[in-house]
């Protein structure tokens, strides 16, 4: 079976076989069965109903809890190295929308120190970076009641003595054969997986009894909760449920949307101007020649520009096929497809850009345990 494909928290690369990372991982399909059973808490999200959201662990027990009156927490971060892009947001807006079936409390984890330990950056620059990103979290529409955000240096009394007995639990062997690391790893980077882990334990730490957790996110992240959820019965915690969903590609054709390839990433910051240029250069299923084009039509399988309407930009799936149609047959061109969704992320960012500048209100009142940004 060819496996030319990495995945880890921190790199990936290549081709990714979605399924084939499922079975590595040990994670369950989200079938129709339990499509159906989230269809009865409210309209099915998209990004469920067209499989990004492919992929969890034990979303029943979660469910079978919420309906005996035991409701979960949301908890979901960032690792803040950077300007929020796209990508970042994608599995953000699928945390709305739990949140807003489910009414529940929401845990948003700042990592701060992760990418002060893996990156070339200094504690300062990912601390003003964790504002930033907190302003694009917010302005998706989160309930400021319901929401917290830990930032990992601030909140550390709270999240250290949680921290201390998960990395008891966790031997150097096991991280190493997790995570990829060696001898030549900073020992800060060995202990982070128990950082990442104590969000799912502090809501059951907070209410003195076992609150359940879901963690939705890009499945790339799963091998942290893999560990997380080894350790949790042993310190009398619940497993936390995952719901894991695809990579949001990159303009270029790319698997996922990094920020190393600037200019195949869109900024929540981005002007309309920067917009149209990176969606012009985008990597496409088009032919060479229109006259071609027109005659043997395009392929949106392999089209980035395809990939951000399935993903983010056209929630009807009536218009989706159509597009799909339209461009199969030679009815449309790559250069209006481009405009469209040019115009489609501009309309977005405007007012994405306008509720950023807004959450400057509220990102105190939602800061854990009140600490000052
Ligand atoms: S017409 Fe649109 S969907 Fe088809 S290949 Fe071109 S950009 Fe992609």
């Amino acid at each position: 079976m060819p496996e030319e494909f990495t995945v880890t928290p921190w790199e990936v690369k290549g081709e990714i076989d979605y399924d084939l990372l499922m079975q590595k991982f040990g994670t369950s399909p989200i079938d129709d069965a339990l499509l159906d059973r989230l269809s009865g808490y409210g309209e099915l999200h998209p990004m469920l109903k067209r499989g990004i959201f492919y992929t969890h662990r034990d979303m029943l027990w979660l469910l079978n809890e919420y309906d005996k009156g035991n409701r979960f927490t949301i908890y979901t971060g960032r690792g803040p190295s950077g300007n929020t892009h796209l990508g970042h947001l994608m599995p953000w807006m699928f945390n709305k929308w739990m949140q807003d079936t489910f009414g529940v409390n929401m845990i948003f984890q700042m990592t701060n120190d992760e990418k002060f330990l893996f990156k070339d950056l200094t504690l300062e620059d990912t601390t003003s970076m964790a504002y930033q990103n907190a302003l694009d979290f917010i302005a998706l529409g989160f309930d400021p009641k319901k929401t917290k955000i830990i930032v990992n240096t601030k909140n550390i009394d709270k999240l250290y003595p949680v921290a201390l007995s998960v990395a008891k639990k966790i031997t150097f062997s096991t991280a190493k054969a997790v995570f990829g690391f060696d001898n030549s790893t900073n020992i800060g980077s060995i202990f982070f997986t128990a950082m990442q882990s104590a969000p799912a334990f502090l809501p059951s730490v907070d209410a003195g009894k076992q609150v359940p957790v879901v963690i939705p996110c890009g499945i790339d992240q799963d091998p942290h909760f893999r560990v997380c959820r080894d350790v949790a019965p042993g310190l009398g915690f619940p497993k936390p449920s995952l719901i894991c969903c695809k990579m949001m590609p990159g303009l270029s054709g790319g698997d996922k949307m990094s920020s190393s390839d600037e200019n195949a990433t869109i900024y929540t910051t981005d002007t309309p101007k920067q917009v149209k240029k990176k969606v012009g250069r985008a990597f496409t299923g088009g032919c060479v020649s229109v006259d071609e084009q027109r005659e043997k039509g395009g392929n949106p399988e392999v089209c980035a520009v395809f990939k951000y309407n399935y993903f983010m930009f056209e929630h009807s799936d009536d218009e989706l096929n159509e597009l799909a149609r339209k461009c199969r047959n030679g009815e449309i061109l790559c250069g209006e497809c481009k405009m469209c969704l040019t115009q489609k992320i501009n309309v977005f960012l405007e007012e994405h850009q306008d509720r950023r500048e807004k959450a400057k209100d509220v990102i105190a009142e939602m800061a854990y345990d009140g600490f000052e940004w």
